[in-house]
């Protein structure tokens, strides 16, 4: 390792630190970075510092974007009365392949997990209630489905959420993704089939008894 020249080094360091990537892939990529054209280099390079520049979160959804609000927020077809929840903006794409889902999203940044001291306030659950009771004259949130990973942390936080709601919103349907989810994995692995079918047989955690809900 040593034996790189001191560049090199840094950049197979800085490579290794990237999710999924060990000491091994992180030297492969170097090398491929090593020759590819000088062109091709600085495009990657600046690809890395525009996304860190540019790119924030959605005013409204939480969702990354390049401006003050989400492409789905800013969509006038999208339905804003149905909103599900998740924990990364990762996971918004799953649903999206789906094609079945054409509400609006909310995402909260994590979940819930003590161990790891991640509280109810580290994630944008607030915000979330206050997107709820307080819908700014946009018209009536109807239903908010809890699609949070099929994790211990996942289910604790769509528990946590949905009697939060139901306190605070008692009138809004609230619905979990129907079981057939791959438990203990997370939702940006779902296939589309699987997850499309979760979230067709949604089912109500309060507020329509406990039968299956339709659009
Ligand atoms: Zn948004």
């Amino acid at each position: 390792m040593s034996s790189y020249a001191p560049p090199v080094q840094r950049l197979v360091s800085e490579l290794s630190k990237l999710p999924g990537v060990g000491n091994r892939t992180a030297q492969r990529l170097a090398f491929y970075i090593l020759r590819v054209s000088a062109e091709d280099a600085s495009s990657l390079a600046a690809a890395i510092l525009e996304v860190r520049e540019k790119v924030g979160v959605c005013e409204v959804c939480f969702n990354l974007t390049d401006e003050p609000r989400c492409r789905i927020c800013a969509d006038p077809a999208r339905d804003d009365s149905l909103i599900c929840v998740v924990e990364e903006p990762s996971d918004v794409i799953p649903m999206e392949r789906t094609h079945e889902y054409h509400g609006v999203y909310h995402v909260l940044g994590g979940a819930l997990s003590p161990i790891d001291g991640i509280d109810p306030d580290d994630l944008k659950i607030a915000e979330l209630i206050r997107r709820v009771v307080a819908t700014d004259g946009r018209g009536e949130v109807r239903e908010v489905v809890l699609a949070t990973n099929p994790t211990t942390t996942g289910e604790a936080t769509a528990l946590h959420i949905a009697e939060e709601l139901r306190v605070r919103a008692p009138a809004l349907a609230v619905t979990r993704l129907a079981s057939g989810l791959p438990v203990g994995s997370d939702l940006e692995y779902a296939d589309e089939v699987t997850l499309g079918k979760a979230l067709a047989g949604r089912q109500a955690v309060y507020g329509r008894g406990t039968e299956t809900v339709r659009d």
